[in-house]
C-alpha cells in the first residue's frame, strides 16, 4: 500500500465556518468554474476550488497559513457562476474572518469582537472607562455657557486615553501579524528573498490606493468607488487627527477660539494667516469626515443591493458598516450641535461618538479593518513568495 498524506479535520472549525456563514460550503462539488472566472487566482494551483474542499474537510492549520485567502478581493464573480450556489466568495470572506481571530491577541477579545451577540459588551468598555474618567477629573456634567467640548471632555484626557490606546493597537498587531507571517512562511509558498520586502511593500501598497485588482471585478465593479472613499475617508481623517496633535502639542494652539491665540498669530504672523490656517484644518477634516460618511452609505447600498444574489454579508461586515455610519454621523451631528450651542444634546452627542471612535481604534486588530493589515501581510508575503505576480 502506497504512503498517503494524513488529514485531520477539524469538526469544530467547520461548525463555525458555517455559524459565520459560510453554510453553502458543503454544496460544492469541486467543479472548478470559480477558478476558472476568477481574474485574481494564479493559473498554478489556483483559488477557491481548493479552499471549497479545504473548508469542507475543516483543514484548519492548511487555511490559515493561506495566502490565497487574501489575494480574494471579495469581487464575487465565482459566486455568480457557481452552478451549486456554493458561494466560493463569501466562504472565503468567512476564512479571513477566522484567520484574524485565530491570530488575535489576547485572543478573548477576538471572540469579543467577532461575536455580534457581544457587540453590547464591546461597545458599554468604553462607556464605562469614560464615565469614570469624566467622574475622577470632575468633568461628569453639562458646563455653563458656549458649548465648547473640551470644557467637557478635556483634549488631555482624550488624548492620553486615545494616544495610549493607539500604542496598544500598534503592539497587538506587531503580536498578532508576526503570529500569521510565521504560519504563512510554512506553507507550500515559501519566501524566495528578504531583500524583496521593500520592492514588495511598496508596489503592494501603490496596487491598494490605486485599486488596481478591484477594477478587475465584473459581478461588484461598483464596490470599486465604496472602498476608494471609505479608505480615503479614514486616511483624511488619519491626518486630521494628527493635525489636530501638531497644532496642539507644536504650535501650542491652546485656545478653543484660535483667532485669539497669542501662540499661532505670532508664528502665523498675521490674523489673516492665521484663519486661513485655520480654515484649511477645519475644510480638511469636515471633507475627509464627508467622503467617509458618502462611503459608508455605498457599503450598506452595495450590502442591500447584493443580498441574496451573489453574496451574503456576515453580521461581522454589517457591524463594520453601521459604526463607520455611527461614527460619521455622530461627529456631523456633534459639530452641528456645537455650532447650534444646544449644550444638553451637544455633549451626549459628543461623548457617544468619542465611543464609536474608540470602537473603531481599540476593536481594530480584531474587526473588519484588521482586514488592511492582513491583506496587506499576505499580499507582500505572496510577492516575496512569487506567489502573487500580478
Ligand atoms: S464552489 Fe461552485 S464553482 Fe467552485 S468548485 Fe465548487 S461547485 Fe464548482
Ligand atoms: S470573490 Fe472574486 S477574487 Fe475572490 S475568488 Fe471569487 S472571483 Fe476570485
Amino acid at each position: 500500500m502506497g504512503d498517503g498524506t494524513v488529514f485531520t479535520p477539524d469538526i469544530g472549525f467547520v461548525r463555525s465556518l458555517k455559524n459565520s456563514g459560510a453554510d453553502t460550503m458543503k454544496q460544492c462539488y469541486q467543479c472548478a468554474t470559480c477558478s476558472t472566472v476568477c481574474e485574481l487566482t494564479p493559473s498554478d494551483n489556483p483559488f477557491p476550488r481548493k479552499e471549497m474542499i479545504m473548508a469542507q474537510w475543516g483543514l484548519k492549520d492548511e487555511l490559515v497559513a493561506d495566502p490565497d485567502i487574501w489575494l480574494c478581493h471579495n469581487c464575487n464573480d465565482c459566486s455568480k457562476y457557481c452552478p451549486r450556489g456554493a458561494r466560493p466568495g463569501d466562504v472565503l470572506s468567512v476564512l479571513r474572518k477566522a484567520v484574524i481571530a485565530e491570530n488575535a491577541f489576547p485572543r478573548f477579545m477576538g471572540t469579543i469582537v467577532g461575536n455580534t451577540k457581544l457587540l453590547l459588551v464591546a461597545l458599554m468598555i468604553p462607556v464605562v472607562l469614560f464615565l469614570c474618567v469624566l467622574n475622577a477629573s470632575g468633568h461628569l456634567n453639562i458646563p455653563d455657557g458656549e458649548v465648547v467640548f473640551r470644557k467637557f471632555f478635556p483634549i488631555q484626557l482624550v488624548d492620553s486615553i486615545f494616544v495610549s490606546t493607539a500604542m496598544a493597537v500598534v503592539f497587538v498587531f506587531a503580536i498578532s501579524v508576526g503570529k500569521f507571517w510565521r504560519k504563512l512562511n510554512v506553507n507550500p509558498y515559501k519566501l524566495m528573498a528578504h531583500s524583496m520586502l521593500l520592492p514588495s511593500l511598496l508596489e503592494t501598497l501603490k496596487e491598494i490606493v490605486l485599486h488596481k485588482k478591484f477594477q478587475k471585478c465584473g459581478a461588484n465593479l461598483d464596490r470599486t468607488w465604496t472602498h476608494r472613499l471609505v479608505l480615503f475617508g479614514f486616511i483624511g481623517l488619519f491626518i486630521t487627527t494628527n493635525w489636530a496633535v501638531f497644532n496642539l502639542y507644536v504650535l501650542k494652539w491652546d485656545s478653543p477660539y484660535v483667532k485669539d491665540d497669542p501662540n499661532i498669530l505670532m508664528i502665523l504672523g498675521s490674523q489673516a494667516a492665521v484663519m486661513l490656517y485655520y480654515a484649511a484644518f477645519k475644510i480638511f477634516g469636515n471633507v475627509s469626515a464627508l467622503v467617509l460618511f458618502i462611503g459608508s452609505l455605498m457599503l450598506f447600498s452595495n450590502r442591500m443591493k447584493d443580498k441574496g444574489v451573489n453574496s451574503v454579508s456576515s453580521s461581522f461586515d454589517w457591524i463594520f458598516a453601521t459604526i463607520v455610519f455611527l461614527v460619521c454621523i455622530t461627529g456631523l451631528a456633534s459639530e452641528m450641535l456645537r455650532f447650534a450651542n444646544i449644550a444638553q444634546l451637544a455633549y451626549p452627542v459628543y461623548f457617544v461618538h468619542l465611543v464609536f471612535v474608540f470602537y473603531i481604534i481599540a476593536y481594530l486588530p480584531y474587526s473588519k479593518l484588521a482586514h488592511m493589515v492582513y491583506r496587506t501581510t499576505a499580499i507582500v508575503y505572496a510577492k516575496m513568495a512569487n506567489r502573487d505576480v500580478m
